[in-house]
C-alpha cells in the first residue's frame, strides 16, 4: 500500500454510483427542483463524494463550485444530464488511458488509481471534518489541492531587526520569546500577550482571542513573526501577527508566504500546512505535459517544480516563471483543443465551392437603399472568399448591436442561391426570425421577382428566389408544405427558429447555414443545422455579444472571426441617463414629447426572476397601469414571453407599422429587434439586469438617424449595480462594456449569464492577450509538426487538451 488513506475508513454503506443514478433520475423526473432527496442534493452529493466508490470521470463531473442549489434550472438540467452520461459511459478507453498515462509518472496506489486522485484525506493531518471544509472550496482530491493556488503572496522574506521596524508596514522579525501569557485583553476575551526580543531590542506582541498561542510559545524558543507593525503606548507592536517556530524551512513566514482563498473553519495557517504536506508528498506525481523542447525554449521548470514554487516560492523570480509555466500550460491545452476541433470540422467533408458571381453581387449592392460600410464590405469579402473554397467555412461574424450583420448574411445567402444551392438561417426567437424573413424578402424581392436583381437587363438571377419560413407557430399543414419545399429544393432559403433543426427538415442542397445570435444556441444545435444538408455546408455564426479579443480567441478559437467594427453612417450615439425613481415622471414626460414628435418608445418591465408566468403577470399589470394612468391618450401594446407567437408577431407588427406608440415589454425584445423609428428605451428596474442585457436593450434604439435616448430607472441599486449603471451611462461601445463587465464580475459570472461553460482555469488570466496569443502560436506549431499529437512526447498534452475540450468547449458554443 504505497499511499495509505488516512482518517476514517470509508463507511461501506456510503451511497455509490447506483444510488447516485437513482437520485439523479428522480431529480430529473421532478423537474430539477432539488427535491429528490431530503436535505437537498448538495448534502447527498457530499456523502457520495466522501464515499468514494466513483470512477474519476463521474467524480470530476460531480464537482460543483457553488453547489447544485445555486444553479438555475437550465444549468441543473445540463449538469444532471452530464453526470448521467458519465454514469452511462463504460469504464474503458479514455478513462483507462488517462490512468495509464498518469501512472507513468509514478507508482500506482493501492486503489489502482493515481495518487493525485486520492482524497484530500490522504494528506497527513487531514481529518474528515477538515476534508469537508476543503470540499466547500471545491478541493476534493490531492490533485485539486496541488492546483489550489494562492490568491496572492505576502512578502515575508526579508527579516529585519526590531530596532528597524517601521510603523504601518508589513514586516518580519526573528526573535526569542521572553515571556508569553494567557490574559484577558481588549473586550474581555482571552488572548495571548508576549514579550519578545532580538539583539537590537524588545517588543510587545498580542494575539486577540488566541489564548492557545501562549502555550505554544515557550520562553526562550526562537520564533519568526510577520505582520503589520502598529504603535502601542508609543512603541512598535504586533497585533495578531503570523508566526512560526524558527527553522531553516519555514512555511508561514520568513519567505514569500502564500495566501489562499479561505472558507469558514479553515484558517490560512491550516491551508498552508495541508498544502505544504501535499506538495512535499505528491507534487512529484504531477505529470509533465509540456514537451521538453518547448520547456527548454521558454526556460520553464518541470511540472512538479512549478507546482512547488507556485505554492512556496523560493524567490519572486522562481514564482514568476512557475506561474507563467502553469498558466501557459492551461492556455496551450485550450488552444490545442479548439484547433483540433476546428481541424476535425474542416476535414469532415469538403463543402461545395460557391463563388459569388460578380454581376449578382453588383446587382445586390445596387438594390440596397444604402451603401455597405467599409467594415461590412470587408467582412462580406472574407465570407465570400471562404465560400469560394472547398474547405467548409466556419466563421464568426461579430458586430455590435445595429452594426448591420443581417445584410451581410443576406449577401452570403445569395451567393449560395446563385450557385444553385440552398441557404438556411436560424434565429433564437420567432420575433427575430420573422424580422429576418421580412428583411430577406424586401432585399431579395423574392416572391414577385420585381426587384432590381431581376428587372435589370440582363437579369442577375434566372428566377425569383423562394424564401420559406419555418417556426413553431405554423400549422401542421403549413409546416408540411415548407418541409416539402425544402426537401424538393424548391425553397432556396429557409429562415426560422429551432424548428429548422427538428425532425423532418431536410435541405438536400444546403450550401450555407447561418446561425444568428449564436450565443443563444448550443454547439449541438449549430451542428444540427449544418447536418440538415447532405454534404458539408459552409457555416456562418453571428453574434452581437461583444467578446473581448482574448476571450474570442479562447472560446471561439475554432472559428475564424470577422468583426464589423463600424456603425452605419448617421447613427447618433444613444444618450443614456440613470434616474432615481422619484424622477420617473420626468421619464414619462420625455416619452410623451418624443411620441409627439412622431417617434416611438420601448418600456421594459422590471425583471421578475421566479417564472415566465409571474413575469407575464407583472408585465400585464404594468401595461394596464401605464395605459390607464400614465398614457391614456396614447396607443400602447404589450409583449411578453407567455403570449402565443401570433400575438407576439401582431404586437411587433403594430409597433413597426406605427399603429402603436409605446411597446411595453419584458426582456423578450432583448435580441435583434429592429424598429428604426423608436427613439426611447426606458428600462424599469435597470439594476436587475446585467450590462450585456442593458446594452442589448439600448441597441433597440438609435437605429435610425434620429437622436435616441436610453433611460435607466432603478429603485435601490446595490453598490455593484450602481457601478453598472454608471458604466452604461459612460460608454456606448459594446467592447468596452464587455471588458468592464468581465472585470466587474470575473469570467465565471460573465459567462454564467451569457453562455454556458467556461474553461476551468486555475492560473491563466483570460485578459492576458499576449499569453493567449503565444499559446495559440505554440499550439499551431505543435499541430503542424504532429497533427494528431500522437508522438509519445505529446501524448499527455493531447489527453489534457481532449479533457479540456470535452469538459468545457462543448458547452461553450
Ligand atoms: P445587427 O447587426 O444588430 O443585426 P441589423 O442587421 O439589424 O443589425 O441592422 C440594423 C439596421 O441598420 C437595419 O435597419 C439595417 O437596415 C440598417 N443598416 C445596415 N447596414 C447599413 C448601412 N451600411 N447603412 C445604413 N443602414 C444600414
Ligand atoms: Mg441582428
Amino acid at each position: 500500500m504505497a499511499f495509505p488513506a488516512r482518517g476514517p475508513r470509508r463507511p461501506t454503506s456510503a451511497p455509490g454510483e447506483r444510488e447516485l443514478r437513482k437520485v439523479l433520475e428522480l431529480e430529473r423526473a421532478k423537474g430539477y427542483a432539488d427535491s429528490a432527496v431530503v436535505g437537498g442534493l448538495d448534502r447527498f452529493l457530499a456523502t457520495v463524494l466522501r464515499g468514494g466508490a466513483l470512477r474519476p470521470a463521474v467524480r470530476s463531473r460531480l464537482r460543483l463550485a457553488r453547489g447544485y442549489r445555486s444553479l438555475d434550472p437550465r444549468a441543473r438540467e445540463r449538469w444532471v444530464r452530464e453526470v448521467l452520461q458519465a454514469l452511462d459511459a463504460p469504464d474503458d478507453g479514455r478513462g483507462e488511458a488517462r490512468r495509464t498515462a498518469r501512472a507513468d509518472a509514478g507508482p500506482p496506489s493501492d486503489a489502482g488509481g493515481h495518487p493525485l486522485d486520492l482524497p484530500v484525506r490522504a494528506v497527513r493531518g487531514v481529518s474528515a471534518a477538515l476534508e469537508a471544509r476543503f470540499e466547500r472550496l471545491g478541493v476534493r482530491t490531492v490533485g485539486d489541492l496541488l492546483t489550489f493556488f494562492p490568491r496572492r503572496y505576502n512578502d515575508y522574506a526579508s527579516i529585519v531587526k526590531i530596532r528597524d521596524l517601521r510603523i504601518g508596514q508589513e514586516q518580519v522579525v526573528r526573535v526569542r520569546v521572553w515571556s508569553a501569557t494567557e490574559r484577558v485583553i481588549g473586550r474581555g476575551r482571552k488572548g495571548t500577550e508576549a514579550t519578545v526580543g532580538d539583539d537590537s531590542g524588545m517588543m510587545r506582541v498580542v494575539w486577540f482571542n488566541q489564548p492557545y498561542v501562549a502555550r505554544q510559545l515557550k520562553p526562550n524558543t526562537e520564533v519568526v513573526l510577520a505582520g503589520k507593525v502598529s504603535l502601542y503606548q508609543g512603541r512598535p507592536t504586533f497585533e495578531n501577527p503570523e508566526w512560526e517556530l524558527w527553522s531553516d524551512d519555514l512555511t508561514h513566514v520568513g519567505r514569500l508566504a502564500p495566501v489562499y482563498p479561505l472558507t469558514e473553519g479553515l484558517s490560512g495557517r491550516t491551508v498552508r500546512r495541508v498544502v505544504r504536506e501535499a506538495v512535499e508528498r505528491f507534487a512529484r506525481f504531477v505529470p509533465e505535459t509540456l514537451p521538453e523542447e518547448l520547456r527548454e525554449r521558454y526556460g520553464f521548470p518541470e511540472a512538479p517544480e512549478a507546482i512547488r514554487q507556485a505554492h512556496f516560492p523560493e524567490s519572486t523570480e522562481a514564482l514568476a516563471i512557475a506561474r507563467r509555466r502553469l498558466a501557459f500550460e492551461e492556455l496551450l491545452s485550450i488552444q490545442l483543443a479548439v484547433l483540433m476541433r476546428r481541424k476535425a470540422f474542416q476535414e469532415s467533408a469538403p463543402a461545395p465551392r460557391l463563388p459569388m458571381p460578380e454581376a449578382v453581387l453588383e446587382g445586390f449592392l445596387a438594390s440596397l437603399p444604402y451603401a455597405l460600410t467599409q467594415a461590412q464590405r470587408r467582412c462580406l469579402d472574407a465570407i465570400l472568399r471562404d465560400m469560394d473554397g472547398e474547405r467548409p467555412m466556419s466563421r464568426l461574424l461579430e458586430g455590435d448591436v445595429g452594426s448591420g450583420k443581417t445584410v451581410v448574411a443576406t449577401a452570403a445567402l445569395l451567393a449560395a442561391v446563385a450557385n444553385g444551392y440552398q441557404g438556411a438561417m436560424m434565429a433564437p426567437t420567432e420575433i427575430l426570425a420573422a424580422q429576418h424573413l421580412r428583411t430577406l424578402r424586401s432585399v431579395l424581392h423574392a416572391g414577385g421577382g420585381e426587384g432590381p436583381l431581376f428587372t435589370a437587363s440582363p437579369p442577375y438571377l434566372p428566377r425569383p428566389i423562394v424564401i420559406a419560413y419555418l417556426a413553431g407557430s405554423l400549422t401542421a399543414s403549413e409546416r408540411t408544405r415548407v418541409h416539402e419545399a425544402a426537401a424538393s429544393g424548391q425553397a432556396d432559403i429557409v429562415v426560422g427558429t429551432h424548428a429548422l433543426i427538428q425532425e423532418g427538415v431536410t435541405l438536400p442542397k444546403l450550401g450555407l447555414a447561418i446561425v444568428d445570435e449564436q450565443h443563444r444556441f448550443g454547439v449541438m444545435q449549430r451542428a444540427a443545422l449544418r447536418g440538415r444538408g447532405s454534404r458539408a455546408a459552409h457555416m456562418l455564426v453571428m453574434t452581437a455579444t461583444p467578446i473581448p479579443r482574448t476571450l474570442a480567441l479562447t472560446l471561439y478559437g475554432d472559428l475564424d472571426v470577422s468583426v464589423i467594427d463600424e456603425m452605419p453612417p448617421g447613427r447618433q450615439p444613444v444618450r443614456t441617463e440613470w434616474k432615481p425613481p422619484e424622477r420617473r415622471h420626468e421619464a414619462y414626460d420625455f416619452v410623451r414629447r418624443e411620441v409627439a414628435k412622431g417617434r416611438q418608445a420601448f418600456i421594459i418591465c422590471p425583471l421578475v426572476e421566479e417564472s415566465e408566468a409571474l413575469q407575464a403577470r407583472a408585465a400585464t399589470a404594468e401595461f394596464e397601469r401605464l395605459r390607464r394612468e400614465v398614457f391614456p391618450d396614447l396607443a400602447l401594446a404589450l409583449l411578453h414571453g407567455r403570449m402565443s407567437a401570433r400575438e407576439k408577431d401582431e404586437a411587433m407588427r403594430r409597433f413597426r407599422d406605427r399603429e402603436v406608440d409605446i411597446l411595453v415589454s419584458t426582456a423578450v425584445v432583448e435580441v435583434g429587434v429592429d424598429v428604426p423609428n423608436a427613439t426611447v428605451m426606458l428600462v424599469e428596474g435597470a439594476d436587475r439586469f446585467g450590462l450585456a442585457q442593458l446594452h442589448q436593450f439600448r441597441g433597440r434604439v438609435g437605429r435610425g438617424s434620429e437622436a435616441s435616448y436610453c433611460i435607466l430607472l432603478a429603485d435601490d441599486p446595490s453598490e455593484e449595480a450602481q457601478e453598472r449603471l454608471r458604466i452604461m451611462a459612460s460608454t456606448t461601445n459594446g467592447f468596452e462594456l464587455a471588458e468592464a463587465d468581465l472585470r466587474l464580475r470575473g469570467p465565471g459570472e460573465f459567462f454564467g449569464t451569457r453562455q454556458a461553460g467556461m474553461p476551468d482555469l486555475r492560473m491563466a488570466d483570460l485578459l492576458d492577450v499576449r499569453a493567449i496569443e503565444l499559446a495559440r502560436e505554440e499550439a499551431m506549431r505543435l499541430l503542424e509538426a504532429d497533427p494528431g499529437l500522437e508522438r509519445p512526447e505529446h501524448r499527455l498534452l493531447r489527453e489534457r487538451a481532449l479533457r479540456m475540450m470535452e469538459r468545457t468547449i462543448d458547452e461553450v458554443h
